[in-house]
């Protein structure tokens, strides 16, 4: 038996083993792993005091007694059997097992026992060696959960996971690389499989930054393109850093991959959208050029950049003659190919330098960022209004169409770029009145004239209430028999202080600011009562002609209007005409003609007024039920002016009476006229050959007396 501690009494063949025993039982003693010497049996015949330290136990504690007080409850059957079968065979085993120390706790231990077998090679004693690898076990437990948190993250995130190994030039690719480039997994993998679904482009790159990596002992990151085994384009995205070893030598890269290709995607469409919406927000959808917020810009960099380059700069405000008339009766699809083969003509006559836009509408702006006189404006406003007038060719149709330019320049006529747009749109208006397809530069004066339109308006808001209105009466004369049909009644404006103010002058405005709603309003109720009191008079029928604006004929409740005042001043509605101008028809032609129906059945009549002038096309003539034409009077002024151009009169004669409707002659100023029209069958004529338009009780008197004499 042991006796004593570092030292023991062996029993066993003790001649042998001499001063050697003791040497070796104090080397057990002391080294630092625990040690226990049992029987055959398994009891314990000594343990160390590195075994008491591990296990709490003391020698005299365990002595005697099986090593199973150690048991921790772990199900050892499998070991156990495994153990004995090995000890028993008269080999060393080794395994790993949980013990529970004498005050309860656990351990990992690694215990490795050697059978010691006497001379006959019987089986006398076990010494085991037991290893505390509790730390050794958490660590690798720690790593282990670890190892399988990071291959599952890796997983869900799609991340591929790959090591280059310098000395075999291997490389190894997880499961999650081989399904990113969507090839088989092959081990080992070559180099040249990888590099060779590389974008050709992208692989100096890919390369260049491995390298860099290696030679800088660092980490570096790359985006590349790949083609699948599938075919499909992916967005790579790499993140690769060194392995070094004890000496610093870099003997491996290890690196991710993951497929970016759908937050490319995303970033790409949301960068389009962006360059998309930001181009929107900058041009005309229709034509493509730049739009007022565009040009706004472009202006005020011109201006700052200007004095600098010692130029001048042009702004040229474009609005088409008559454009409402085209898209009115050949509808919006045509007017929109003519707005963009105009806009298109418009940047063939500047430079580069210089901006086209579109306003809306059928209004273009154009800067000329660097121009050394005037004139230059002009020379460009003179090649525009040559280049749009010629015929645009639009859907197989020679299309015309004129423009009337306005040309402000900086820094005389304004130092921004909203007074400069202001004032060359005021020139524009002003080269639409003096006769369209020409071209004006602004003056301070028609600023003048735009504050006397501001307070006309203003004035006229007044004009009703202070009963500043009057109406004249004009007499229709019937051609044949030369009685007076009808009268036309003829607004006429008195100002407190201009005195009289032409329809001509105010009509407009009025129609600009709304105000003809009202305004008209009174002129229908006022014509119709005035009518009805010739009739209550006992004066020879005569109908009633009344000017409608568009406005007017537009507004939701017109119709009611009209048989509100009808019934009111108990005027029959046979004895009210409306006249209508050819652009009022054309509009939205399905209403006008259920509009125009209406007033048809109750008996109202309607005359084309200024018939000529817009777009007269046969087919709403057929369409409308119109009564009467009236032949604009510049063409009845031709009859005397250019004798050679009366086709037009004879023509809308005719057409007038293969329709069956009344052609009326206007503006009918000499014998001359009174003569053709009678030549060619006319049915009436109105003009200051027989009368002037002329104040109620005149016209009441012509009524009563007739015009006399004048037919012959
Ligand atoms: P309109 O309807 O074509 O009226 C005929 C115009 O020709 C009238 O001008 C009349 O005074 C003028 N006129 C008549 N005979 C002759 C002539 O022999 N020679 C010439 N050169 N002119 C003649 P006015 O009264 O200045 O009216 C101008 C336009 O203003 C009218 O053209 C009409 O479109 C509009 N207007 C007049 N009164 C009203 C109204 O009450 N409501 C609306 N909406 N428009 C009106
Ligand atoms: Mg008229
Ligand atoms: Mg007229």
């Amino acid at each position: 038996m042991w006796t004593k501690r570092g030292a023991c009494d062996i029993s066993l063949e003790p001649n042998r083993i001499g001063g050697l025993i003791e040497l070796q039982a104090t080397a057990l003693e002391a080294t630092a792993n625990a040690v226990v010497i049992t029987d055959q049996t398994g009891t314990v015949i000594w343990v160390n005091s590195a075994f008491e330290r591990l296990t709490g136990y003391t020698n005299a504690e365990i002595a005697g007694q099986s090593t199973r007080v150690l048991k921790s409850g772990q199900n050892l059957r499998v070991l156990y059997e495994e153990m004995w079968r090995t000890i028993l065979g008269g080999r060393v085993w080794r395994g790993e097992l949980i013990n529970r120390r004498k005050d309860g706790s656990l351990y990992d231990e690694e215990m490795t026992i050697t059978p010691v077998q006497n001379s006959r090679g019987e089986i006398t004693h076990y010494v085991a060696i037991k290893l505390d690898i509790s730390e050794r076990k958490q660590a690798e437990a720690k790593h282990l959960l670890l190892t399988e948190r990071l291959s599952l993250a890796t997983e869900v995130a799609k991340v591929g996971v790959w090591e280059w190994d310098l000395a075999s030039n291997m490389f190894t690719w997880d499961a999650m690389m081989f399904e990113i480039y969507g090839f088989p997994a092959i081990v080992p993998l070559p180099y040249e499989k990888w590099s060779g679904v590389v974008f050709p482009e992208d692989l100096p790159a890919v390369e260049a930054s491995l390298r860099k990596v290696i030679e800088e002992k660092g980490q570096g990151s790359a985006e590349f393109r790949i083609t699948r085994a599938d075919g499909a384009v992916r967005n790579i995205s790499g993140v690769e850093r060194i392995v070094l070893d004890e000496h610093a030598n870099v003997i491996r890269v290890i690196g991710v991959n993951m497929d970016v290709t759908e937050r490319r995607v995303a970033e790409e469409t949301l960068r389009n959208s962006e360059a998309h919406l930001t181009y929107a927000s900058q041009h005309d959808f229709l034509t493509g050029l730049p739009n007022r917020m565009l040009l706004n810009d472009r202006v005020s960099q011109a201006i700052t950049l200007a004095p600098r380059h010692k130029k001048k700069i042009a702004i040229l405000f474009l609005d088409l003659d008559g454009f409402k008339h085209i898209n009115d009766s050949l509808g919006h699809p045509f007017g929109d190919k003519l707005l963009q083969s105009v806009a298109k003509r418009l940047v063939g006559c500047v430079r580069f330098s210089d901006t086209v836009s579109r306003q809306g509408g059928d209004e273009f702006v154009v800067l000329l960022s660097e121009v050394e006189h005037a004139e230059d404006a002009a020379i460009t406003a003179r090649r525009m209004l040559q280049l749009v007038a010629e015929a645009h060719s639009i859907d197989h149709h020679d299309l015309h169409i004129t423009t009337s330019i306005g040309v402000s320049v900086y820094p005389d006529d304004g130092l921004d770029a909203e007074t400069l747009i202001k004032n060359a749109d005021t020139a524009m208006y002003q080269a639409k009145e003096n006769g369209r397809q020409s071209y004006q530069f602004f003056k301070p004066a028609m600023n003048v004239r735009a504050v006397e339109r501001q307070s006309m308006e203003e004035n006229l808001r007044r004009a009703l209430e202070r009963k500043e209105f009057e109406l004249l009466y004009q007499p229709k004369v019937n051609l044949r028999t030369g009685e007076i049909t009808g009268a036309e009644a003829l607004i006429r404006w008195t100002h407190p202080i201009q005195g009289l103010v032409s329809p001509a002058q105010f009509i407009t405005v009025a129609e600009d600011c709304g105000l003809i709603l009202p305004i008209g309003n009174w002129v229908l109720r006022e014509a119709c009562k005035q009518a009805r009191a010739w009739i209550d008079a006992g004066l020879p029928q005569a109908t009633m002609a009344v000017n409608i604006s568009a406005m007017e004929f537009r507004q939701e409740n017109f119709l009611e209007g009209v048989f509100t005042i009808l019934k009111d001043t108990g005027l029959d509605p046979r004895s009210l005409e409306l006249e209508l101008t050819e652009s009022v028809l054309m509009k939205r032609a399905e209403s006008t003609e259920s509009i125009l129906k209406t007033l048809r059945a109750r008996g109202v009549q309607l005359a084309v007024d200024d018939f000529g002038t817009g777009y007269s096309s046969l087919s709403y003539l057929r369409k409308f039920p119109v009564d009467s034409l009236k032949i604009d009077q510049s063409f009845v002024w031709q009859i005397t002016n250019a004798p050679d151009e009366t086709t037009i009169v004879t023509a809308i004669i005719g057409m007038g009476r293969s329709l069956k409707l009344r052609v009326v002659a206007e503006g009918v100023e000499t014998q001359d006229e009174l003569a053709f029209l009678q030549a060619h069958q006319c049915d009436e004529a109105q003009g200051y050959y027989f009368s002037p338009p002329v104040p109620p009780q005149q016209f009441a008197k012509l009524l009563e007396t007739g015009i006399p004499g004048i037919l012959h």
